[in-house]
């Protein structure tokens, strides 16, 4: 027989992926002695069954009141029983932590009858009450779906008709009201009477939490962090204790270590008299934990304690969940603390110090994307800040954007590509989709684990919450602060590592590398097998490549450099000229131009490579667009210039292509013009002749001839840099070391590797053009019109120009390593363009061979860290 179900103590050892992460943690810490309220978890597998079948699979609910008569045995108390009830939570718990946004329903097993039991053992008619009113709002909510504003609106009229600021001031009389009043909003909400028998109640809350797994918040929140839909929660049935019984009891959360920062010191936030769901939710702003040790030292002490010993055990930061009920502290949730990137950093580095990890486990517990996000914009310390207003800094980070005040809002124009910042009273777990599409979030309301505070700090976006200072009219489209009002669609900027709201826009610096994060990047080039290199087309990039530990440059663009203002006309000159004989004196200004970036170049990357690609792009994209030069012709005020805008139109007519993709560019421009090619080895190798007078080790450049598709082709193109480049030393009576090698971005230039490489020095994938070719696909053209269709209908998982797509493209990388190699032994080889930044893609080149992987500068650190990854994950494979 299955076992679907079961107690926190037979549960300890048993997997993750069967208990999710809360069942499991409430297993192991009652397993090592800890205060847990005892409590059973029913598993994911019943979870999927019950999703399938739509029914509990059979077997099921005999032992759900099989564990459940252990709870009335070890705790004394019945379920049900009028006398001495037991009352539970029914609690929902993924594999992969979902913070929030699934359900949990407390104080389940409340009737009239237990509700004047419960009452009266505990002496506290209005704890009683309380538990009751927070049961029938959480009930008809999660399991009747009745909006929770119904009885919001009504507890915020009695709030304001009581004059009451704070829920604790209701009394028992005003508590009693309000469930009579509840009860009724039930009865007309749902056409039935509040259920009376709590296993029914059970059933159904068991049932609505299961179903929880697949709400909108969870789906949302699924598809962003790239969680499958197919894991299911579990559901923990756990003995409720009461953090809401009076002043000495209370509720709260602590991490082990500073979510935020990293530091080595007990950080949360608690409430006196209030139960869990309170802390979290954001409707009262919690006090800091060091207050815990003025109003409780014991408790502080004990809490820290344990802290250190979970820590230990785990051998990770730890987020915990408590609650004391009458001075009595009891341990309700443990997981590993979700951090920000520069927390991430900091714990991992500081764990290999204090002997916790060793150097691997510290970089497989940095995700690339984290690094990413520290190399994020901050606000200029020096910018002069018109602050309205100051919150708490809930998630580091600044961004600026259009105030929107409905997390639809902020769905709709943030995909339009609008940078927008939200700002909510609070913002609930329904608020998701709106959080993911903003740049930032603002909150009146809640503390540092507000949803708001942890959804953002998991998304490594800008948060501040608990602003008390702004007030918000939703329906006017309008927030004041004591200082300013600001409507809807006005500029702010938050600095979620301050607080501090900023009226307008600010000037933003880029973030630099720590010395924890250069370690780190130091340990994990120890590891990785590839090396990453960087795109760079300009000496600023390069400079800043080398500061992010680029090896090498695996492309530089030369086109890029016919762009800038001062160029483009001759550059022009040269396509318009009709022979070689007209394209000399353009070329010879160009090649001037280009001699001085490459100097720029390799004077920024000392002895290390740099890949240069020659030209590449089909020459209209030089020229203005027809209707501009029709429109200049019409202008043109002597003719002259007439003539010379009509010659402009007429070749732009002559080069029209209809796949200019596929028609004249890469290498074929090049064999049509030999002249560029000669020009640009010119300038190439001019460049590194001067460079190599002022520095010791020689620049180590390649040549790389783009879009090959045969051997003749690369054949042809590197006879003419050979003969220029002999020219150049037969002149100068100097000698220079140098490659030559090629893309492979087509196709057929994959299949026929081993013939090309007996001509290439080295190989570099050009994985864009390359997947475009394979797919037959252009990039342009579908990743706003159909690409993203796709995503939704599940055609595909990832657009294959930000992921690789292995199964297809994949194929023919591999092919083209194995058949290169196979000719040239030491063939070295590369991948540049965006996937060479992409994590999936780099343990992806891992695999297949290669020695290293290009990408953007700013992607260099993430690259390096996906690296290490890539080979831990092969050894342990
Ligand atoms: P989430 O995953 O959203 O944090 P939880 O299942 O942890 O949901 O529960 C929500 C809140 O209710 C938490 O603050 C938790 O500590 C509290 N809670 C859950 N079960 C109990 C219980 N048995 N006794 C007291 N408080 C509880
Ligand atoms: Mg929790
Ligand atoms: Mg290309």
């Amino acid at each position: 027989m299955t076992t679907w179900v079961y107690s926190f103590k037979e549960a300890a050892g048993k997997s993750k992926q069967l208990l999710g992460g809360k069942g499991a943690g409430l297993s192991e810490m009652t397993k090592i002695g800890l205060p847990v309220p005892p409590g059973f978890v029913i598993t994911t597998k019943t979870c999927l069954t019950y999703l399938e079948k739509k029914d509990f699979p059979q077997g099921m609910w005999p032992q759900v009141l099989a564990n459940l008569a252990k709870i009335e045995k070890a705790t004394g108390k019945g379920f049900g029983n009028p006398k001495n009830p037991l009352l539970v939570s029914v609690r929902s718990g993924a594999v992969i932590s979902m913070p929030g946004m699934m359900d949990t329903v407390l104080n389940l097993g409340l009737n009239q009858e237990t509700l004047k039991g419960l009452a009266k053992k505990t002496n506290n008619e209005r704890f009683a009450f309380d538990a009751y009113r927070r049961f029938i709002q959480m009930f008809a909510n999660i399991v009747m779906g009745v909006p929770l504003e119904k009885f919001e609106t009504f507890l915020e009229s009695e709030r304001r008709r009581l004059k009451i600021k704070d829920d604790t001031q209701f009394s028992a009389e005003n508590l009693q009201k309000i469930i009579t009043s509840y009860l009724s909003i039930y009865q007309e909400e749902t056409g039935k009477n509040f259920p009376q028998d709590p296993k029914k109640q059970l059933k159904a809350a068991i049932k609505a939490v299961f179903d929880s797994w697949n709400n909108k918040r969870a789906i949302d929140y699924r598809n962003f962090n790239k969680i499958p839909h197919e894991l299911g929660t579990a559901v923990s049935v756990q003995t409720m204790v009461f953090g809401n019984m009076g002043q000495s009891s209370g509720t709260g959360v602590a991490f082990t270590r500073n979510p935020a920062t990293g530091e080595k010191k007990l950080y949360g936030e608690f409430l006196v008299n209030a139960q869990g769901e309170d802390v979290v939710a954001g409707i009262r702003t919690p006090k800091p934990i060091e207050e815990l040790k003025k109003v409780w030292p014991k408790i502080f002490t004990n809490i820290n304690q344990i802290a250190q010993n979970l820590e230990k055990h785990y051998r990770d930061t730890q987020d915990l969940e408590f609650t004391i009920e009458e001075g009595k502290l009891w341990l309700l949730q443990t997981r590993t603390g979700k951090r920000t990137a520069q927390a991430a950093v900091n714990i991992a580095y500081d764990m290999v110090k204090e002997k916790l990890i060793d150097q691997k486990e510290a970089i497989l517990r940095i995700e690339p994307e984290q690094i990413s996000r520290l190399l994020h914009t901050q606000i200029d310390p020096k910018a002069k800040l018109n602050i309205i207003a100051k919150g708490l800094a809930a998630s580091p980070g600044a961004a600026t954007g259009q105030v929107v005040f409905t997390a639809d809002e902020a769905e709709e124009k943030g995909k339009a590509g609008k940078k927008v910042i939200l700002v909510r009273p609070e913002t609930s777990p329904d608020d998701v989709h709106g959080v993911l599409q903003s740049r930032g979030v603002l909150t009146a309301r809640g503390g540092m684990t507000s949803h708001a505070a942890v959804v953002a700090r998991g998304l490594g976006k800008p948060c501040v919450s608990g602003c008390e200072e702004i007030t918000i009219d939703t329906k006017k489209g309008i927030f004041k602060t004591n200082k300013k009002t600001i409507k809807q669609g006005e500029t702010i900027t938050i600095n979620g590592s301050t607080g501090e709201i900023i009226a307008g826009a600010v000037p933003m610096i880029e973030a630099k590398i720590t010395s924890k994060m250069k370690s780190i990047l130091a340990w994990a080039d120890k590891i990785a097998k590839l090396s990453v290199w960087a795109n760079a087309d300009y000496p600023r990039d390069a400079k800043k490549a080398v500061s992010f530990g680029a090896r090498g440059i695996g492309l530089c663009r030369t086109e890029h450099m016919f762009m800038e203002q001062e160029r483009l006309p001759f550059v022009q000159e040269m396509i318009l000229a009709k022979n070689e004989k007209e394209r000399k004196a353009p070329l010879k200004k160009i090649g001037q131009f280009q001699k001085n970036d490459f100097m720029g170049i390799f004077k920024a990357m000392k002895e290390k490579p740099v890949i240069i690609r020659l030209i590449d792009p089909p020459l209209h994209e030089f020229l203005p667009q027809k209707e501009e030069i029709k429109k200049k012709i019409n202008q043109a005020k002597n003719k002259k210039d007439k003539d010379r805008w009509q010659k402009m139109l007429t070749t732009l007519e002559k080069m029209a292509e209809s796949n200019p993709m596929l028609g004249l560019r890469g290498c074929r421009l090049g064999i049509l013009m030999p002249d560029i090619v000669r020009m640009q080895t010119r300038a190439i190798i001019e460049a590194a002749l001067a460079i190599n007078k002022k520095q010791k080790k020689p620049v180590k450049f390649k040549i790389m001839v783009p879009l090959v598709n045969n051997l003749e082709e690369l054949k042809f193109v590197k006879k003419e840099v050979l003969l220029e480049a002999k020219k150049i030393f037969n002149r100068k009576g100097e000698k220079l070391h140098f490659e030559i090698g090629t893309m492979i971005e087509l196709p057929r230039a994959a299949l026929v590797a081993d013939k090309i490489a007996k001509e290439a020095q080295f190989f570099s994938f050009g994985t864009n053009d390359l997947t475009q070719t394979t797919l037959g696909i252009s990039r342009d053209d579908a990743e706003g019109k159909f690409l993203a269709y796709y995503q939704d209908l599940g055609i595909i998982k990832t657009s294959p120009f930000q992921t690789l797509d292995q199964e297809g493209v994949g194929q023919l990388i591999n092919l083209a390593v194995k058949r290169g190699r196979k000719a040239k032994k030491d063939l070295s080889i590369g991948i540049c363009g965006e996937h060479g930044g992409d994590p999936d893609s780099i343990a992806f080149c891992h695999l297949a061979g290669l020695n290293y992987v290009s990408c953007s500068p700013y992607r260099v650190p993430v690259a390096r860290i996906a690296a290490a990854h890539a080979a831990i994950n092969e050894k342990e494979a």
